[in-house]
C-alpha cells in the first residue's frame, strides 16, 4: 500500500533525478525511526497504485529513476508487480530495505526489477535488537542480505544512522570487523555514516545526534574494514 511520496529528490538515487514512494509496514521498530506512520499495516492509503502509475506516466522523460522506500518495502506482497509496473515505463528502480527479506531480495535481483540498493545496517551485531526496537533478533537474514551484496550481484550502498546513545567507538569497531568477515577476502564497497536528525515525528526522546569529531572517529574506525566510508551529510 503506497503511504506517501515524494515527487522530486536529487538525494536519493545517486546521480539520478528520482521520485520517491513510500510503502506501508515494517518489521522494525528502531526508536529513531522518522517515518512512525509508515509502521503499522492497516492504515488508509495515501493513493491508489493506478494513481501513482499515471503520475509517473507523466513523469517520462523528467524522472531517470524511482525509489521504493518504507517502512520496509520487502513487506509489501504487490512490491515485485510495482516494480514491473515501474520498470516498463523505463525508470530506473532502487529499493531501500533493511535486509530481512534477502530471498524476496535476491528474486527482484534476479529478474532485472532493482537497479540499485540501499540497505540499512543498524549497529554491531551485539546491539542490534536494541537498535531496531526488538526484544532479540536472529542475524541469519540480515548478513544473507548483506552477503549477496558484498558479493557484487547489484550496484549498492551500505548505510548506517548513528544515534545517541545506541551507538559507541566499541560498536563501530565490532561492526566494522562484522562486516568484513562476511565474504572471505572481499570488503562492503560502501558505507556511509548519516548522522541522526531529531523531528516531530520521531516517537522516542533522549536521541541525539553524535558530534561531528565523534563522527569522524567513527569513520575512521570503520575504513580498515569497508572500501569506502563517507560521511553524508544532513
Ligand atoms: S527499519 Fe526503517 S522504517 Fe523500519 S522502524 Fe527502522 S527506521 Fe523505521
Amino acid at each position: 500500500m503506497i503511504s506517501g511520496l515524494q515527487k522530486m529528490t536529487l538525494l536519493d538515487y545517486p546521480g539520478k533525478v528520482a521520485c520517491t514512494v513510500f510503502l506501508q509496514g515494517c518489521n522494525y521498530r528502531c526508536p529513531f525511526c522518522h517515518n512512525t506512520d509508515l509502521l503499522p499495516h492497516g492504515q488508509e492509503a495515501y493513493m491508489t497504485e493506478e494513481a501513482f502509475l499515471d503520475f509517473l506516466k507523466g513523469k517520462q522523460g523528467l524522472l531517470d529513476a524511482v525509489c521504493v522506500s518504507g517502512g520496509e518495502p520487502t513487506l509489501s506482497p504487490e512490491l515485485p508487480r510495482l516494480l514491473e509496473e515501474i520498470k516498463a515505463l523505463g525508470f530506473l528502480t532502487k529499493l531501500d530495505t533493511n535486509g530481512s527479506n534477502p530471498r524476496l531480495l535476491r528474486q527482484l535481483v534476479e529478474k532485472g526489477l532493482v537497479d540499485y540498493v540501499a540497505m540499512d545496517v543498524k549497529n554491531s551485531p551485539r546491539k542490534y535488537a536494541e537498535t531496531v526496537g526488538l526484544p532479540r533478533m536472529d542475524l541469519s537474514a540480515t548478513e544473507q542480505s548483506l552477503r549477496y551484496l558484498i558479493e557484487g550481484n547489484v550496484p549498492y550502498e551500505l548505510r548506517t544512522t548513528l544515534v545517541c546513545p545506541l551507538h559507541e567507538g566499541q560498536d563501530m569497531q565490532e561492526l566494522g570487523q562484522w562486516l568484513a568477515s562476511l565474504v572471505p577476502g572481499k570488503k562492503p564497497a560502501v558505507l556511509y555514516l548519516q548522522s541522526f536528525v531529531d523531528r516531530d515525528t520521531v516517537a522516542f526522546s533522549g536521541l541525539s545526534a553524535p558530534q561531528e569529531a565523534e563522527l569522524e572517529a567513527y569513520c575512521d574506525i570503520l575504513s580498515p574494514y569497508v572500501e569506502n566510508v563517507t560521511i553524508r551529510s544532513k
